[in-house]
């Protein structure tokens, strides 16, 4: 086995256990790499649905149970790739504290799990500037 192919089977594994554990880190990369199995999932059962349908014209015969299984196969894989495109929207959306991987909404200065700092936008100086301008006073 290649050191690539190593490193897909190795990706995958850590995609698989994703939402097994709850509260696990989970980062976009990993959501990719499953997006790109999916996508060449996808590219394979269309292959295989053409290569039936070919057969069966070409023999005159009657395949429709390998045609309706990969079209069902092909259902299912866009269910997914629909699902893990709304997964991954979600993650870009969110802020991962450094400290401990909490994905945390855009803007937020402070980790939700933790409390920890999040890397600051402006948003988060101006209210720190409030806080500092309120105790002066
Ligand atoms: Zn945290």
């Amino acid at each position: 086995m290649g050191v690539l192919e190593d490193f897909f089977v190795k990706a995958k594994e850590a995609v698989d256990t994703l939402g097994e554990k709850a509260g696990q880190f989970v980062d976009v990369s990993k959501l990719n790499i499953k997006m790109a199995e999916l996508k060449n999932d996808m590219k394979n059962e269309y292959e295989t649905l053409g290569k039936a349908v070919y057969k069966a014209k070409k023999e005159n015969i009657d395949d429709d149970a390998t045609v309706n299984y990969e079209v069902a196969q092909i259902d299912n894989l866009t269910l997914q790739i629909e699902e893990l495109k709304k997964q991954i929207a979600t993650m870009k959306n969110k802020v991962l504290c450094k400290s401990c991987g909490q994905p945390n909404e855009v803007g937020s200065c402070y980790c939700a799990k933790c409390g920890g700092e999040l890397s600051c936008d402006k948003e988060c100086e101006s209210e720190k500037k409030d806080d500092f301008e309120d105790f002066d006073e």
